[in-house]
């Protein structure tokens, strides 16, 4: 790309050495054309030209650098992965098509036929998914366990484990996992450590700094935080990246342009939102801990959640997601849920718009009862995704729940 007059802008590396958050979520990753744009550009291009058949050989061989195609590399997709391997604090990121890509791209990159994962039983439901059902199929078998027992973790280590994963803090119910403590298990048996940041993302956890050897995000959720693109993201050292690379550019889970502007623009708000979010999130959580008809609130931002100790210990603040059980059963969550009139009614969450789930029967609906309850996962479950709009008008949809039960 011509960077002729705006050298000045390459002077600063941007990286945690050298820059705050803030910064980095705005200035890194910049892209600029001869044009002199201000805000970033956009490459939708499926393929990129050369000046000569040389130029083309030498591209193709590798003795040049540059793009080719843009299921290989894209300048917008580049761009969205430098700044979330500066925000993670990260040597490189690899963006991919969703976040189940980047956890596909994991285990068909960094594992093999034979190779075991010890994974925690309260991850996103399409994670155990493509563990038990789908990589099995590639002969790597997968133990779960709960994440908050760290000697089930070490029970589960096979000779042959491989990588253990993990979210943090989990959905709905908000469990905690000692990132560290996982993350000396996982070395101590030369195994890897892969955390789920979507609930926190880098502006509350930075889990490469508490021993994890990758992190990965659905950018679907908070990085966008408008609920318009669905896209995700691996991040780690790179060497780990130069494989998942290499499974993304042959796999061709790969994200489009137009999704990487809009993640690398949302990126640009990132710890504002979630600072904004995080704050109506407790608010409204204190509140509704008090309300006669709630009978338990699970946030890990309240003193009375059982890990409050261990959020304070390895987060810097308690995200925007809380959950919360009604006096009743699932007619009583049902009931609440219809009689609010703002919210969404959605299973997405990370929004700017505040949503409402009842995850019982939406999100967690596959599961069987049992499963449910080993989980914690009871009918009068709800789950509120807590938005940026006035905590005032979000307590007062709350209050037209309150009084329907
Ligand atoms: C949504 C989500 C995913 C999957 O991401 P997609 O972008 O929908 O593929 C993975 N983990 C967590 C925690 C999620 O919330």
């Amino acid at each position: 790309m011509a960077k002729l007059g705006f050298e000045r802008e390459e002077r600063i590396q941007f990286t945690q050495a050298d820059a705050g958050l803030s910064t980095l979520a705005i200035r890194a990753g910049q892209t600029r054309t001869s044009e002199g744009e201000h805000s970033d550009a956009i490459f939708p291009t499926s393929s990129f030209v050369y000046s000569s058949a040389r130029e083309a050989a030498a591209r193709f061989s590798g003795d040049e650098e540059g793009n080719i195609y843009s299921r290989f590399t894209n300048p917008t997709v580049n761009a969205f992965e430098k700044r979330m391997a500066a925000l993670e604090g990260a040597e490189r990121a690899v963006a991919t098509s969703s976040g189940m890509a980047a956890i596909l791209s994991i285990g068909l990159s960094l594992l093999q036929q034979g190779d075991h994962v010890v994974c925690s039983q309260s991850v996103f439901g399409s994670t155990i998914s493509l563990f038990e059902k789908y990589l099995v199929r590639a002969g790597i078998t997968t133990s779960f366990v709960d994440p908050k027992d760290l000697n089930a973790w070490e029970a589960a280590i096979q000779p042959n484990t491989r990588l253990l994963f993990l979210e943090t803090p989990s959905n709905p119910l908000g469990e905690l996992t000692d990132v560290r403590a996982v993350a000396d298990i996982a070395h101590k048996n030369d195994a890897m450590l892969a955390v789920d940041n979507c609930f926190l993302t880098p502006v509350f956890q930075q889990p490469l700094k508490l021993g994890a050897d990758l992190v990965i995000h659905s950018a679907t959720k908070y990085l966008d935080g408008q609920g318009r693109c669905v896209g995700g993201v691996v991040v780690g050292s790179d060497a780990l990246m130069e494989e998942v690379f290499g499974f993304i550019r042959t796999g061709g889970a790969c994200m489009s342009p137009f999704n990487a502007w809009v993640f690398h623009k949302g990126l640009e708000t990132l710890k504002i939102r979630l600072e904004a979010h995080a704050k109506n999130a407790l608010e409204l959580a204190t509140w509704l801990q008090q309300q006669p008809g709630i009978e338990k609130v699970y946030y890990t931002g309240l003193e009375s959640h059982a890990q409050h100790t261990l959020a304070i210990k390895q987060q810097t603040g308690f995200g925007g997601v809380l959950s919360f059980e009604v006096a009743g059963g699932q007619e009583a969550a049902w009931r609440f849920i219809d009689s609010t009139k703002m919210v969404s009614i959605t299973g997405n969450l990370g929004d700017v718009k505040s949503t409402i789930t009842h995850p019982s029967t939406t999100t967690h609906g596959r599961m069987t009862d049992e499963a449910k309850a080993d989980a914690g996962i009871k009918k009068n479950l709800i789950r509120l995704s807590v938005g940026l709009e006035d905590i005032k008008d979000i307590q007062a949809d709350m209050q037209l729940g309150l009084d329907a039960l």
